[in-house]
C-alpha cells in the first residue's frame, strides 16, 4: 500500500470530496485534527473549530468516546472521522492538532492502566511525530494530575508536583508527565510549536453517564432521588470549570501568536468540597436524595485549585459561568438524557 503523504495531493482530495457534498473549500481553510474527538472535551472543541471555519478531522478508537458525542457534526461538510487508536502512526496532512486521547475519570483510565499509560505516552509520540512532518501546532491536554496530591495551594505552573509513580492513579500520571516531557523535548529539539495546558477538573453537557466522575454522578443521581455517594468525609475539594470556558481558553491558546508554549493552568479557580457540591446539586435538582459516605479511593487529592494568573494575564481569559449556572445546565442536558435513554438508570444505581 503505498501512502499519499504530499500536502498539494492531500488538500485536492479533500477538497474533491467536499465539491461531491456541493462545498467548496479555501485553500487556506486551516485543518484541525482532534484526537479524542468523540469524547466530552473532543466533541465541544470539534464543534467549536467547525464553527470558526476549520476543517476539522476526528481521531478516535471510541474507548471512552461515544458516536452520539458528534452524531449532529457528522453530516458537516468540513467534518470527517477517522476510527484510529493514536498508539500507532497516522498519515493525515493538518495545520494544527489537539490532542486529547485519553480517557480522564479514575474508573475509566484504571480499567486498563496499561493501556492508559501507552495512550498517553505513544499517542503523544505519534502526534509529535506528524507535528514533525507537517510543521502543525500542537495542543495538548494535560492535567492538574501532574500536581498530583499537592503540597502547594493554590497550584501554580511552577510547582513540580507530588505524585506517587505506583498507585493506582500513576498510570494516568506519570504518563501525561512523560507526555509533557516530550512536547518539550520535541520542542527543544526538533523546534515545534507547542501548546501544553494543565486542565482542571471540567464538567457539562456530553460527561459519560458511566465514567463516574463526581459531577456526572451526583446530578444522576440527585436526578433520581438516589443516595449521594460522598467519598471520603468529602472535606477534599475541587474546583470546577464548566466546559464552554475551557473550550474558550484553549482556543484563545492555540491562536495566541507569541510562542508560548506552556504549560498553563486552564480551570475555574472557585474551590468547593465535595460535601458542599453534593448539597448544591441535591439542592438544585429540588431532591429527596440522602448523602450516603463510601471509602475513599486510594490516592485521592485532598485539595485542588488552579493558580490561572498566567492564563488570565495571556490570554486575557477568565471563566465567566459560576457554578450554579454550570451544574443548572448540566442538570438539563442528564434531565434530557434520562428521558430518552432509560438504560442509564441501571448505571447511576451500580455507582451507588
Ligand atoms: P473522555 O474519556 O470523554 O475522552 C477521551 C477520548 O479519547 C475518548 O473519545 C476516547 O475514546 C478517546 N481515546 C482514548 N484512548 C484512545 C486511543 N488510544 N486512541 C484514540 N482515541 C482514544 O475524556 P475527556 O474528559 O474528554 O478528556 C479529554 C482529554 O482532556 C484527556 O486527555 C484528559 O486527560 C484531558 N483532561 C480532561 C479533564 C476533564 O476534567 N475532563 C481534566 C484534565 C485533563
Ligand atoms: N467522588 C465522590 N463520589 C463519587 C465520585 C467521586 O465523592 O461518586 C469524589 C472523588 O473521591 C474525588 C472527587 O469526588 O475526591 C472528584 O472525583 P472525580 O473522579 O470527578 O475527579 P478527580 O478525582 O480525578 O479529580
Amino acid at each position: 500500500m503505498t501512502l499519499n503523504t504530499k500536502p498539494a495531493t492531500d488538500w485536492y482530495r479533500r477538497a474533491a470530496a467536499l465539491y461531491e457534498k456541493g462545498e467548496t473549500v479555501q485553500k487556506d481553510t486551516i485543518t484541525a485534527l482532534v484526537t479524542g474527538g468523540a469524547g466530552f472535551l473532543g466533541s465541544h472543541l470539534c464543534r467549536r473549530l467547525l464553527d470558526e471555519g476549520r476543517e476539522v478531522i476526528c481521531v478516535d478508537n471510541f474507548y471512552t468516546g461515544r458516536r452520539a458525542n458528534i452524531a449532529q457534526l457528522t453530516s458537516h461538510p468540513r467534518f470527517e472521522v477517522i476510527r484510529h487508536d493514536v498508539c500507532f502512526p497516522l498519515y493525515v496532512e493538518v495545520d494544527e492538532i489537539y490532542n486529547l486521547a485519553c480517557p480522564a475519570s479514575p474508573i475509566h483510565y484504571q480499567i486498563d492502566p496499561v493501556q492508559t499509560a501507552k495512550t498517553s505516552v505513544l499517542g503523544a509520540i505519534n502526534m509529535l511525530g506528524l507535528a514533525k512532518r507537517t510543521r502543525a501546532k500542537i495542543f495538548q491536554a494535560s492535567t492538574s494530575e501532574v500536581y498530583g496530591d499537592p503540597q502547594v495551594h493554590p497550584q501554580n505552573e511552577d510547582y513540580w508536583g507530588n505524585v506517587n509513580p505506583i498507585g493506582i492513579r500513576s498510570c494516568y500520571d506519570e504518563s501525561k508527565r512523560c507526555a509533557e516531557t516530550l512536547f518539550f523535548d520535541y520542542r527543544r529539539q526538533h523546534g515545534l510549536q507547542i501548546r501544553v495546558a494543565r486542565i482542571f477538573n471540567t464538567y457539562g453537557p456530553y460527561m459519560s453517564a458511566d465514567d463516574g466522575r463526581v459531577v456526572s454522578t451526583f446530578i444522576l443521581q440527585a436526578l433520581q432521588g438516589m443516595d449521594i455517594t460522598v467519598f471520603g468525609d468529602g472535606d477534599q475539594t475541587r474546583s470546577f470549570c464548566y466546559v464552554d470556558d475551557l473550550i474558550d481558553a484553549i482556543m484563545r491558546f492555540m491562536e495566541y501568536e507569541e510562542d508560548i508554549p506552556g504549560p498553563l493552568n486552564l480551570g475555574n479557580p472557585e474551590e468547593t468540597t465535595i460535601v458542599e457540591l453534593a448539597q448544591l446539586i441535591i439542592d438544585l435538582a429540588g431532591s429527596k436524595s440522602r448523602i450516603v459516605h463510601r471509602a475513599l479511593p486510594a490516592d485521592d487529592p485532598v485539595r485542588r485549585k488552579p493558580d490561572i494568573t498566567k492564563a488570565r494575564k495571556i490570554l486575557d481569559w477568565q471563566p465567566r459561568v459560576d457554578l450554579k449556572q454550570g451544574i443548572l445546565k448540566t442538570m438539563e442536558y442528564f434531565d434530557h438524557v434520562l428521558s430518552t435513554v432509560p438504560a442509564l438508570h441501571k448505571t447511576a444505581s451500580v455507582l451507588a
